[in-house]
């Protein structure tokens, strides 16, 4: 049963040994690559495939499979080098008034 809040499946990659139950048990959000590590489809689970998704996570022997809250925005980490740079609140900073100007 539904409770009406979206929840997505999150793998935590350092934790998971690759045993590949969670595809087998949910095949439809879960696929493997050619490590055997899964790959879960983004976005939120399906109500319909709920249960199932909790099966999995109860099934994950290591504990690195979970259901999450809402979607979270993935950001790509930055290159090396590279500053992460800050999503803008607003367009009233300096470049926004320069280029009203
Ligand atoms: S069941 Fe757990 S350890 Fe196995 S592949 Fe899935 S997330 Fe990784």
């Amino acid at each position: 049963m539904s409770d009406g809040i979206a929840l997505r499946l999150d793998v935590d990659r350092i934790r998971c040994d690759g045993y590949g139950m969670c595809a087998e048990l949910l095949p439809e959000l879960v696929e493997l690559d050619d490590w055997g590590y899964p790959i879960v489809r983004a976005g939120d689970v399906p109500a319909d495939l709920l249960a199932h998704a909790r099966r999995a996570v109860e099934a994950c022997p290591v504990l690195a499979l979970r259901l999450a809250h809402g979607l979270a925005p993935r950001r790509a980490a930055p290159a090396p080098g590279q500053r992460a740079v800050a999503p803008a609140a607003n367009a009233s900073g300096p470049a926004a008034v320069a280029s009203k100007a």
